[in-house]
């Protein structure tokens, strides 16, 4: 535990990135969420209650399966998933907003607010608000309420307001700036629920430690179905968190390699991808220090990915830190890799992943043949329901695969 217990420093500083740059009237505020952490989150009532809640009400734990017919098609390593596709909602953003939903109860506050991109974190949060008998604001821009429909009703049959956000490119960066803004006003009653392991300290901290349950599962679960740890773990990187949550249950044991796994889009020209880390170069984006995929004015640049859900052209401090520090390696996963991963996925195991999980799994798939004898676990970060529609439409049914 000697990592985690001294990472990040007081100041959320994992090595040289994260931090907090806050704009003034934000401080004050951020200092309450940061003392409520530090002080809710170690009591034996804020522990049980969520204790309780990951077992009856998420389903947890979640199991780890073997892959075996993707091994033995694959050759080489075998291949095993954290079926994170199985907590309630489809994914393991749950994971962290019931964190953060049961820490605005113990905070007295009465509303839940966050911004979505394709509507994921928002439907987490609106779950969690439901849960918790919380009021709920989403900020959405008015781009992505077109295209992610199914969410957009999901969050509202939960009871969530949903405001559309109709300047700039109205997308994900102009909702972040719509909820600080918003979050400013009512900061009194209401907590600001970050949907990564990104943002101004505590959330990388906050939302790590709630993830940590994967990693914790995960480990425990794999020594028992197979007696030893597995050789080398990894995830897909958007902010970071599913892969924060994995590699927290591993990051004291010297002999497993840790891989985050970054969406190579389309190709490897600024603008095609959201390859952070491959890419990137140190910067400053909402509120903290990390890596960033910047323009020619050095302003965070336009992304691509096949998965949404990756599409940030940031990184979660910590990762910038396991990178520079070797604790991690990272690799990318193209748009085409992740959707034959997709539908192999869905034919030989049964299971349809999310696109954004299925960069792991290409991951696995390519690095299995080169490593016979050893294990390979990744994340499965989430279901893919949510992307069955754009997948057949767009590239029918892996037919010629
Ligand atoms: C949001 C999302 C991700 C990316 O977020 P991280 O913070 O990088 O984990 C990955 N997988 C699924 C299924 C998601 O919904």
């Amino acid at each position: 535990m000697s990592y985690l217990k001294n990472t990040p420093d007081e100041n959320g500083f994992f090595g040289e990135y994260g931090g907090a740059m806050l704009p003034p009237p934000l401080e004050p505020h951020f200092k309450e969420i940061r003392e409520a952490y530090q002080r809710i989150s170690k009591s034996a009532d804020f522990i049980s209650e969520l204790r309780h809640i990951r077992k009856h009400f998420q389903g947890r734990p979640t199991p780890v399966s073997y892959l075996k017919n993707l091994s033995e098609r694959c050759g080489g390593a075998q291949i095993y998933a954290k079926r994170e596709d199985l907590n309630h909602t489809g994914a393991h953003k749950l994971n962290h907003c019931m964190g953060e939903g049961l820490l605005a109860k113990f905070m007295g506050k009465t509303k839940l607010m966050a911004e979505t991109g394709a509507g994921q974190h928002g439907v987490a949060l609106a779950t969690a608000a439901a849960y918790f008998g919380l009021e709920c604001e989403i900020h959405m821009g008015e781009i992505d309420i077109a295209k992610e429909a199914p969410n957009v009703t999901r969050m509202k049959l939960l009871g969530a307001d949903v405001v559309p956000v109709g300047f700039g490119g109205r997308s994900l960066k102009e909702a972040v700036d719509s909820c600080f803004g918003s979050y400013m006003e009512q900061a009194d009653t209401a907590l600001f629920a970050i949907g990564s392991v990104v943002g101004p300290h505590p959330f990388p901290m906050m939302v790590r430690d709630f993830q940590h349950v994967i990693g914790v599962e995960a480990r425990e679960q794999f020594l028992e179905l197979t007696g030893d740890l597995p050789d080398m773990v990894a995830a897909c990187v958007g902010g970071g968190s599913n892969a924060m949550g994995l590699f927290s249950g591993f990051i004291d044991d010297e002999d497993v390699t840790l891989y985050g796994v970054e969406p190579m889009g389309t190709s490897s020209k600024l603008g095609e991808h959201a390859a952070t880390i491959t890419f990137g170069e140190d910067g400053d984006i909402h509120g903290f220090r990390t890596m960033v995929l910047k323009d020619e004015q050095g302003e965070p640049a336009p992304v691509h990915t096949v998965a949404s859900g990756l599409d940030y052209p940031g990184v979660g401090p910590e990762h910038a830190h396991l990178y520079r520090s070797g604790k991690a390696q990272y690799s990318a996963a193209n748009d085409k890799e992740a959707l034959e991963a997709f539908y192999a996925l869905s034919r030989h195991e049964g299971i349809i992943p999310a696109l954004e999980s299925a960069h792991a799994v290409a991951f696995a798939m390519r690095e299995a043949p080169k490593n016979p004898g050893k294990s390979i676990l990744i994340n499965l970060s989430g279901r893919g329901d949510k992307d069955i529609d754009y997948v057949t439409e767009t590239f029918g049914f892996g037919e010629n695969l």
